[in-house]
């Protein structure tokens, strides 16, 4: 008789399956930064993304630089546009299994001179666009019983900052959001996390003047900014099942210099 052959061992550079292989993702705010990081990550382990955002060509050329499945123009504190960049990215994808709510702006302005339009084009894009995609895309997911729901909100939503009332608002408003929809829908198996970053390297944080950078890096563990795509591995890990289960109704904040949960 002849003895078993060993069987071969795989190459050390093996591809592993992706763990977001077969997975559909819509990723808003995908064309800068964080948003486009994470698209990039999603695709990379095996998901087909449509990145979503304000800006059409930084869309197109982020969806052909990352090699997501297609892009979207949306406006999301606009509820019309929201309805149509949901079913565009429906028609895609054929189901979004996974909504990263990634768009946002930010501006300086001390409260006591803000001109509210300031005020409330913040708060419409980033809380108002949050709630309006989930409103547009949680129904889906609820149907299918599978979904996962990543909102990036920040640190400054649970510390606030100078002259930044009007987006620690918003911010704050995106982590009570996402805490209240995770009770809402978690029995039916869709899970609602929020990332809330520290100060990351991207165009969002360019214009912030140099005197509260350099006091920010001062309260930072790596005495750096991060950078988005130190960002993405938690976006992933929440879109898992193990770490969206894990996390249910949490906010997990990267380079904070908070403990995570
Ligand atoms: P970014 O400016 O690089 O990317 C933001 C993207 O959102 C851009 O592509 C922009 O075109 C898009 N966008 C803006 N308004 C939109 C709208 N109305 N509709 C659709 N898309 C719109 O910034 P970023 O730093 O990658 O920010 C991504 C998210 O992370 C934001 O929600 C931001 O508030 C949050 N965040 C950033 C930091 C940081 O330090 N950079 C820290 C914590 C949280």
């Amino acid at each position: 008789m002849s003895p078993t052959p060993a069987p071969t061992p795989a190459p050390a550079s093996a591809p592993t399956p992706g763990a977001l292989a077969g997975r559909t993702a819509l990723v808003t705010g995908g064309a800068s930064g964080i948003g486009r990081a994470i698209a990039e990550a999603y695709v990379r382990e095996g998901a087909a993304v449509v990145v979503a955002d304000l800006d059409a060509s930084r869309a197109a050329e982020a969806a052909a630089g990352t090699g997501a499945a297609g892009h979207v123009t949306v406006d999301v504190g606009d509820p019309g546009s929201v309805a149509e960049a949901v079913s565009a990215a429906m028609d895609r994808l054929g189901r979004i299994d996974v909504l990263v709510n990634s768009a946002g702006i930010l501006t300086e302005a001390p409260l006591v001179e803000m001109d509210p339009r300031v005020w409330d084009r913040t708060i419409a894009v980033d809380l108002t666009g949050v709630f309006l995609c989930c409103r547009h895309v949680v129904p889906h997911m609820v149907e299918r019983r599978w979904g996962r729901v990543i909102n990036i909100a920040s640190q400054l939503g649970i510390k606030g900052g100078r002259s930044l009332s009007h987006y620690a608002a918003a911010k704050a408003g995106v982590i009570g959001l996402t805490k209240s929809l995770a009770l809402e829908v978690a029995e039916h198996n869709v899970l609602v996390n929020a990332i809330a970053p520290g100060p990351v390297e991207t165009p969002m944080v360019a214009g912030i003047t140099d005197a509260w950078k350099t006091a920010k890096r001062a309260e930072l563990p790596l005495g750096r900014f991060g950078r988005p795509e130190e960002i993405a591995p938690t976006a992933v890990l929440l879109a898992t099942d193990p770490g969206g289960n894990l996390y249910v109704g949490q906010t997990l904040g990267p380079n904070s210099g908070d403990v995570m949960p």
